[in-house]
C-alpha cells in the first residue's frame, strides 16, 4: 500500500502469475511469499487453465484467476491468451472453445476477461474487433522480455486498437515463470482502492481505469480542456500517443523531469503517457478518451 503524490492511497497488485500448478517454477506459497516480501498487497494466480479461488496464501491477498488459451502456436492463425480475473466460481471452459466463448464464459462468472500479451501473441485488430467483452488488456508483461521472449511491449497494438475506438483498460504484470531475477516482482498496478474492497470493487476499479501501471516511476495523466498534462516522479523521457502519427511537444527528454503538457487537436479522439526514469523502469497511463 502506499499514498501517491496527490494523497490517493494505492495498491500494488500483479494480476498476472504462474506456479507449479502449470508452468510456474514456484509453487503458490513461494510466489506467494516472494510478493509478499516484495510489498504487494494482491496478486492473482493465474495458472494455464488452472483456476485458482481467491483467498490469502501466507497472508497475503489473492484474487481469483486463471489463464485460458485459443489458437497454438502460429501468430498468423490467431493467437489468445485471456485471464480470467476475479470470477465468483470457476469457469466452464472446453478445450477447443474459441476466443469469445472464453471471454462469455469468464464474464458470465462476473469475472473480467484480460487479453494477455498482445504483442508476443502477434494480435491485430482485424483479429480482435469482432471479440466484445474484453475488459483489459496488458501493455507490458515481463516474462516476454525473459528468457528466450523478447515482445514484451503491447504499445502498437493497444494504439491500433485505439484508434477503432477500443480503449482498453492498460495492465502492466510479470506473467511470472522463471523467478529467476528476470521476471518476478518487476511490473504492476497501483490500484486506487480501499484495502478492505470486495473483489467485485476491485474488477470495477480496474475498469474505472483507477489505476496506473509500472516498473517503478509514478505517473499521472490529467486533462484540462485541450490541455493534456503528465505529473511524475523524476523521470528522463515522457512521451504521450495518440492517434496524430506526429504532433509537437509529445516527447521531452532531460533529468529530473516531473511533468509535461501537450495541445491535443480536434481530430485526435485519444491519449495516453510513458515515461522512464534513469533507470529505465517504465511507467504507462491509462487512455484518456478524448471523444467525450
Ligand atoms: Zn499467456
Ligand atoms: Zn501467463
Amino acid at each position: 500500500m502506499m499514498t501517491d503524490m496527490f494523497g490517493q492511497i494505492r495498491l500494488k497488485v500483479n494480476l498476472h502469475l504462474h506456479t507449479t500448478e502449470s508452468d510456474g517454477r514456484k509453487t503458490p506459497e513461494e510466489a506467494s511469499a516472494i510478493y509478499r516480501e516484495a510489498g504487494y498487497d494482491i496478486i492473482a494466480v493465474t495458472d494455464h487453465w488452472k483456476y485458482r479461488e481467491s483467498g490469502a496464501i501466507g497472508g497475503l491477498r489473492i484474487l481469483s484467476g486463471a489463464e485460458y488459451n485459443a489458437g497454438g502456436g502460429n501468430g498468423a492463425e490467431g493467437v489468445f491468451h485471456i485471464l480470467a480475473l476475479g470470477c465468483s466460481r470457476e469457469p466452464r471452459i472446453h478445450r477447443e472453445a474459441g476466443p469469445q466463448a472464453i471471454i462469455d464464459e469468464i464474464n458470465g462468472c462476473g469475472g473480467m476477461a484480460v487479453l494477455a500479451h498482445p504483442a508476443w501473441s502477434l494480435n491485430t485488430v482485424e483479429q480482435t474487433k469482432g471479440l466484445e467483452g474484453i475488459g483489459a488488456t496488458e501493455i507490458y508483461n515481463t516474462v516476454s522480455d525473459a528468457g528466450e521472449s523478447s515482445r514484451p511491449y503491447s504499445g502498437d497494438f493497444v494504439d491500433a486498437s485505439a484508434c477503432r475506438g477500443r480503449l482498453y483498460p492498460l495492465i502492466a504484470d510479470d506473467d511470472t515463470h522463471y523467478y529467476n531475477g528476470e521476471d518476478e516482482t518487476s511490473s504492476y498496478i497501483m490500484l486506487a482502492c480501499s484495502p478492505e474492497a470486495s473483489d467485485a470493487e476491485l474488477l470495477e476499479a480496474i475498469r474505472r481505469k483507477a489505476f496506473y501501471a509500472t516498473q517503478g516511476p509514478e505517473i499521472h495523466l490529467l486533462r484540462e480542456g485541450n490541455r493534456i498534462a503528465v505529473r511524475c516522479t523524476p523521470a528522463v523521457r515522457i512521451s504521450f500517443f495518440s492517434n496524430a502519427v506526429w504532433a509537437r511537444d509529445r516527447c521531452v527528454r532531460g533529468s529530473n523531469l516531473t511533468e509535461s503538457s501537450c495541445e491535443v487537436q480536434s481530430f485526435e479522439t485519444f491519449i495516453r503517457a510513458e515515461v522512464t526514469d534513469a533507470d529505465g523502469k517504465k511507467a504507462w497511463s491509462n487512455t484518456i478518451d478524448l471523444r467525450q
